[in-house]
């Protein structure tokens, strides 16, 4: 079985200070390209989860969200790295769906998608959300910020989660 690094979008791979609703607003950190490369060459699958409400709330269209998402893996690409797959939660954030976290839909059908061992794996964010969705899907759990959450893992950004999951942290 494989082990895969979930990773949230907003405010982990891209800065979500300002929403991002159209390609030109992506703006990535400037160690993400990096840091997921780091992931890929140590072998872990990378993916995204991401909560994306606002094309059920009508803010963007799935054309406007697939657009963000290939100008993301280009950037990425740019830099030598690589997102496996992308799962998005496109529901309104009232629509109680098993996808948007913090439900493990989205971590649990990227699993059975890719035949991933979830208890090999890990989840990333920015948001007690996003650790409880790792921890629902069985994976550990990576909190990135100040937060007072309960991961097994806390860091200060993507960089410093990859160097930490890749047990290496070299520079
Ligand atoms: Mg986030
Ligand atoms: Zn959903």
């Amino acid at each position: 079985m494989k082990r895969a690094v979930f990773l949230d979008r907003d405010g982990v791979i891209n800065d979500n200070r300002r929403p991002v609703n159209r390609p030109e607003e992506l703006v990535l950190f400037p160690f993400a390209g990096r840091a997921i490369r780091l992931l890929n060459e140590a072998g872990w699958r990378v993916f995204v989860a991401t909560n994306q409400g606002g094309v059920g709330l009508g803010y963007m269209t799935e054309a406007d969200l697939a657009a963000v998402h290939r100008r993301m893996q280009a950037l990425l690409s740019d830099q030598g790295a690589r997102i496996d797959d992308i799962a998005a939660c496109t529901h309104r954030p009232d629509a109680g769906c098993g996808c948007r976290k913090p439900r493990p839909g989205m971590l649990l059908e990227l699993a059975r998608r890719h035949g991933i061992d979830l208890t090999a794996s890990y989840m990333v964010g920015d948001r007690d959300t996003d650790v409880e969705a790792g921890r629902a899907a069985g994976t550990r759990t990576v909190f990135i910020g100040e937060g007072s959450v309960d991961a097994d893992i806390r860091a200060k950004d993507l960089w410093e989660a990859a160097c930490q999951i890749v047990g290496n942290s070299s520079r």
